[in-house]
């Protein structure tokens, strides 16, 4: 709240920092080469899959209009919610099971803001320079040669972001043909607006919004916390080792390399302040323009590259790599007697996230393993409960849809258990085409009784005649009226 003094002022309180625009200093090492590996794993998966053939048709597809989804060989129905669910929460608790172990590593290594983010600004490097071309770029008056530079930027980009989308939108409509549609400007207004949409989408996030994403709108950076806790390995800086922080003088550094001469331990022997020389270097390859050495920030997306920095800031100086490392807030503590920290499958949190993870996936391969393919609904005629024939027996109408979830056609046969004399009317078998749903009129019929009436609970169940067993059962009722 404002004070009365601060309000009679007038002064206006800033709710956003504005950063300028970040140009991250280039830097090899593990974390980058690990990071770079996701992005061609993630992307060969992503713009890949979409490619594969299985069986005539296209291998992943969520096909709305048909309402299924087809993942290889398994066709998943709308029946099938269940299994989706139960998968969703499995990828969900190894989300959490990732955070409580080492924080926001999927952001930092799988999260696709994070993998195109990185695409593009690889993209900004090779067409506009190194970090210090690029701000010299930005700061330099108009001209031929920046005008040139940014519109090819802007064209990668585009084709980048357009391949994108078309690939998203090949996963709900079959991608082969696609292309040619885009291409003679043919898709239809739900795919062009999300090809489109998607795209610009994409533009939009990875070549402008880029961190401002992590550390504004991404919603999983705000609640990431109750997740996390003091044994969490996430980036930090060693403050007991690193602080006093000073620049290194010639002569100290010279009279340290030579003590180091490639042993690590001499490095910080006979120095007054800590480790760390104040390069600045972690601060120049952050993505998200942060200093990890004033603490942990919900911003940072434990990527690492601060680390790869840091530690080759030391290897020259000839100090111990890890200033800057995955380190649990307890161990960095250590110094202030705070318990060390308990391996990772005995803190509570981490084994509540396996076994969900466990329940849950075991779940889903149950589902999967006794799925049946095969779906039968009854629907009573409403128009007439009952029927009174001109033989005098009393007949009962019913449409059943019978899903055959194979993609194959089969052969069925229905079955009647209820009171008996209630008895299947017409042929018992009949076919359904592969992978569709046949409405079925089915009637009961059952002699008149004057001293029954009523509804009375029947059993309608429907078996496979061929391929593997199926079978499945649907209550209803015969009416006596
Ligand atoms: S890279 Fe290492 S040495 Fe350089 S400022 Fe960062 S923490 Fe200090
Ligand atoms: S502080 Fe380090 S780990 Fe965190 S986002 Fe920046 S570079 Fe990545």
């Amino acid at each position: 709240m404002q004070s009365a003094s601060t309000r009679a002022a007038g002064a206006r309180i800033e709710f956003y920092r504005k950063t300028g625009k970040l140009h991250p200093r280039t830097v090899t090492g593990r974390y980058n080469s690990l990071r770079w590996a996701m992005v061609w794993l993630t992307q060969l998966v992503f713009y890949g899959t979409g490619w594969l053939r299985w069986d005539g048709r296209q291998a992943v597809l969520f096909d709305i209009a048909e309402r299924k989804f087809y993942l290889f060989g398994l066709v998943l129905w709308p029946q099938d919610a269940l299994l989706l669910a139960v998968l969703l929460i499995a990828s969900a608790s190894a989300l959490f099971f990732a955070t409580a172990l080492a924080g926001r590593v999927f952001c930092g290594f799988a999260c696709p803001q994070t993998v195109y983010t990185a695409i593009f600004r690889w993209v900004e490097a090779k067409v506009e320079g190194d970090h210090l071309a690029r701000l010299r770029l930005d700061q330099a008056p108009a001209s031929a040669r920046k005008l040139a530079l940014k519109a090819a930027k802007h064209v990668l980009w585009l084709a980048i972001a357009l391949w994108t989308g078309l690939t998203f939108v090949g996963y709900f409509s079959p991608i082969g043909d696609l292309l040619p549609r885009l291409l003679a400007t043919e898709l239809g207004p739900w795919e062009g607006f999300w090809v489109y949409g998607y795209a610009a989408f994409t533009y939009l996030q990875a070549g402008f919004a880029r961190e401002m994403v992590c550390l504004h709108m991404c919603p999983y950076a705000r609640f990431q916390g109750v997740m996390v806790d003091a044994e969490t390995h996430n980036v930090a800086y060693d403050s007991a080792r690193g602080e006093p922080r000073g620049t290194l003088g010639r002569k100290q550094a010279a009279s340290l390399k030579r003590a180091a001469n490639g042993t690590a331990a001499a490095a910080t022997a006979g120095a007054a302040q800590g480790d760390c020389v104040d390069c600045g270097l972690c601060v120049q390859v952050c993505p998200s323009g942060i200093d990890i050495r004033a603490g942990l920030q919900y911003g940072c997306i434990n990527c690492g590259l601060c680390i790869d920095a840091c530690d080759e800031v030391m290897g020259r100086i000839g100090a111990p790599t890890g200033l800057i490392r995955f380190a649990a807030e307890r161990t960095l503590a250590a110094a202030a007697k705070a318990p060390a920290p308990r391996p990772a499958l005995r803190r509570p949190r981490v084994q509540a996230y396996l076994a969900l993870m466990a329940i849950f996936t075991a779940a889903g391969a149950g589902l999967l393993a006794t799925r049946t393919p095969l779906a039968v609904d009854v629907l009573r005629d409403r128009q007439a409960l009952s029927r009174l024939t001109t033989d005098g027996r009393i007949e009962n109408d019913y449409t059943l849809k019978v899903a055959n979830m194979l993609e194959q056609p089969r052969r069925f046969r229905l079955r009647v258990d209820g009171p008996a004399g209630v008895h299947l009317t017409g042929a018992d078998s009949f076919d359904v085409p592969a992978g569709s749903v046949r409405p079925l009129p089915v009637t009961l019929s059952s002699a008149a009784d004057p001293e029954v009436r009523g509804a009375h609970p029947i059993r309608l169940i429907v078996e496979a005649l061929d391929g593997a067993p199926a079978r499945a059962v649907e209550q209803t009722a015969f009416i006596l009226p």
